[in-house]
């Protein structure tokens, strides 16, 4: 199948997840993840309407930017190095993965300097386990209040991977996790969180279920890398 065909069949299985949830399908928006995808394979989901994309390498991220249409809303969705903050900031209106407060701190100070007004999200190690990345729960209130101090950067929300081998109850409670945190944050900080990024191509209906409003799928749209 094409890339459209499978956009198409996406979008219809996240409608169907958000409804059998009793969520407005509306409120679940995809990230079409594009890493390692050349920029005719990007045009191509464009040209089927698709807005919305997500890369993990800030250097690729940039560079498809510069040769693709401008309306492009762009996510980075990978692990944010404190040294590409700025090309990100240029080009990302979505950063998925803050981790620090030093990396929200010098993000906050270069988006002055730009004038960008990004949407930060922080990455969550929900499972505790090997992932290298993401920040535990008590470390995420931390980070809450630097981002509630923050003027030029706003705290959207949570992301999160969950491992590759968790069985579908452990995506549930992975999911559902996030999604409690998320209201405690929002409860405790008086911010308000609306996002959660949470579910790829094996997993998005469960995490719609638990609430995700961006899915961040790539190999069921353009195929395995
Ligand atoms: C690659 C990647 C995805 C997409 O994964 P697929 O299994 O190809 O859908 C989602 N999120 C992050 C952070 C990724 O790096």
């Amino acid at each position: 199948m094409g890339i459209t065909e499978n956009l198409f069949e996406i979008r219809e299985r996240m409608a169907v997840a958000a409804r059998k949830a009793g969520r407005d399908p509306a409120c679940v928006k995809l990230v079409a993840v594009s890493k390692t995808f050349p920029v005719e394979a990007i045009r191509g989901a464009y040209v089927a309407g698709q807005r919305r994309f997500g890369e993990n390498k800030v250097r690729e991220l940039a560079f498809k930017a510069a040769a693709l249409p401008a309306d492009i809303e762009w996510h980075l969705i990978g692990h944010l190095q404190s040294n590409k903050a700025k090309t990100a900031l240029e080009t990302a209106a979505y950063l998925h993965a803050a981790d620090s407060v030093k990396l929200l701190q010098r993000l906050d100070r270069l988006a002055g300097e730009l004038g960008r007004a990004p949407e930060i999200l922080l990455e969550i190690n929900i499972s505790g386990e090997e992932s290298k990345f993401g920040v535990d729960p008590e470390s995420a209130r931390e980070l809450t209040v630097t981002a509630a101090e923050c003027r030029n950067i706003r705290l959207a929300g949570l992301m999160t991977m969950a491992p590759f081998d968790a069985s579908e109850s452990e995506l549930h409670f992975i999911f559902g996790s996030l999604r409690r945190l998320r209201d405690a944050l929002q409860a405790e900080s008086g911010l308000e969180l609306p996002e959660l990024s949470m579910g790829m191509s094996g997993d998005f209906e469960i995490a719609i279920a638990e609430g995700a409003t961006l899915v961040r799928i790539g190999t069921s749209i353009f195929g395995g890398r």
